[in-house]
């Protein structure tokens, strides 16, 4: 299928900001991704609400994506930021405790 033929049957789209995942590059809805910010104090942290000022990395919401980011420093590159082991973990630990973890869904 065309992309033509794709925006042809779309006549009215919507303005969804869309983003990029840094591990697995899909573009899909900014609200469809987890923002990841470092913040300018340095840390590099889960931004819920996607507000927090800084420096900010997008992943979509699969475990896989959130352990090749960090596995790569796909995350690292997309912050220009290092980031340390702990910082690596919590992030792994929000992964693992919240409901974005759901392979099924
Ligand atoms: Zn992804």
């Amino acid at each position: 299928m065309s992309t033509a033929a794709r925006v042809a049957k779309n006549p009215k789209p919507r303005h969804i900001p869309q983003r990029t995942c840094v591990a697995c590059r899909r573009t899909m809805a900014k609200r469809e991704l987890v923002r990841v910010v470092r913040t300018p104090s340095g840390a590099v942290e889960v931004d819920t609400t996607g507000k927090k000022s800084g420096r900010g990395a997008y992943l979509c919401r699969a475990q896989e994506c959130w352990r090749l980011a960090l596995k790569k420093e796909r995350l690292d590159h997309a912050l220009k930021a290092k980031l340390t082991a702990e910082e690596k973990e919590a992030l792994l630990e929000y992964v693992r405790s919240s409901p974005i973890a759901g392979e099924d869904k």
